[in-house]
Order: structure tokens, then sequence, then C-alpha cells
């Protein structure tokens, strides 16, 4: 029973600041509302006021989810290294070998859809949380590096139509 219990009803651990130091206060929750249960910082003993604690929770989680999403995205980078040799390799290598048109195009295209879905989750990111100005220095970051993981994207995109064109019409 108190096994299911936990099964169904996960500890989810919820995370403010401190408005005055940063420390972390953990909010609890009777499955109803939520609370916390000391009434000054163990720090530095400022008082809380509950509302501002529970702003800070939600930015805190904005900030958890976007940091995750952020580092996931931009982990992804390394794929232009297999991007760029394959496109290379059906445009100008796999033609001598076996050269049926229809199907290099084909690969072409497909490759560059799939490769597109780095681009449209940047976009969804930067829609999701670039509007939010938080002075969070790992949010600032991972801001930072979404918006370098799309340039670096478009370039690859922009290279390999180029590519494309050059090999079919010039
Ligand atoms: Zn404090």
């Amino acid at each position: 029973m108190e096994r299911e219990n936990q099964l169904l009803n996960p500890v989810v651990h919820l995370f403010s600041k401190c408005p005055n130091c940063e420390k972390l206060i953990r909010v609890k929750s009777n499955g109803q509302e939520l609370y916390i249960e000391e009434k000054n910082c163990q720090d530095c003993g400022f008082e809380f006021n509950s509302g501002e604690i529970l702003q800070n929770l939600i930015k805190n989680t904005i900030i958890t989810q976007a940091v995750s999403s952020a580092s996931t995205l931009t982990g992804f980078d390394l794929a232009v290294f297999i991007f760029l040799p394959v496109i290379i390799f059906f445009l100008f290598v796999f033609p001598i070998v076996f050269p049926v048109f229809i199907f290099i195009k084909a690969s072409f295209f497909f490759l560059t859809l799939t490769y597109l879905l780095p681009v449209f989750v940047c976009i969804r990111w930067l829609l999701k949380f670039g509007r939010w100005q938080f002075n969070d220095e790992e949010f600032i970051e991972s801001k930072k590096n979404v918006k370098s993981t799309l340039k670096l994207w478009i370039v690859t995109h922009i290279f390999s139509i180029m590519m494309f064109l050059y090999k079919f019409w010039v």
C-alpha cells in the first residue's frame, strides 16, 4: 500500500531561493497547497514572504527546465560532423560508384529534413524561454548556447544547399 502510494504520488522536490542570499529553500506540499516551513532564512535571517518565495519557485522551475533542455539541444552540435561528411559522400563520392541521380536527390532531402529538426527545436526553445530575462548565469549561458547552436545549423544547411546547387546546377 505504502509502495503503491509512492508510485502514484512521487515525492517532487520543489526548490525556491532566498530573495536576499539565494540560499535554496525546500518548498513542501501537503497535496493541496505549497508551503515553506521556515519563516526566516537560516543563512541570512531574511524574513520570507510566501508570495515572493512562490515567485522564485516558478522562476527556478523555468530556469531548470530551460537549462536542461538547452543542454540536450546543444549536445547535438557534434552531429554536424556526421551530417556534412554524409552529405559530401552522397553528393560527390557515391555517384562515382553508383550513379543514380534520383537516389542522391532523395537522400539529400531526407537528410536535410532530418537535420532541420535542431533548427526547429532551437527556434521553439527561444520562443518559449527567450523572453525571460532572468539574472541567472546558467540561464544566460543556455540562451547564448542555443543561439550559437541555431547559427551553427543554419550555416551548415546553407553550406549543404550550396554544395547541392554546385553539384547539380553549376
Ligand atoms: Zn537568505
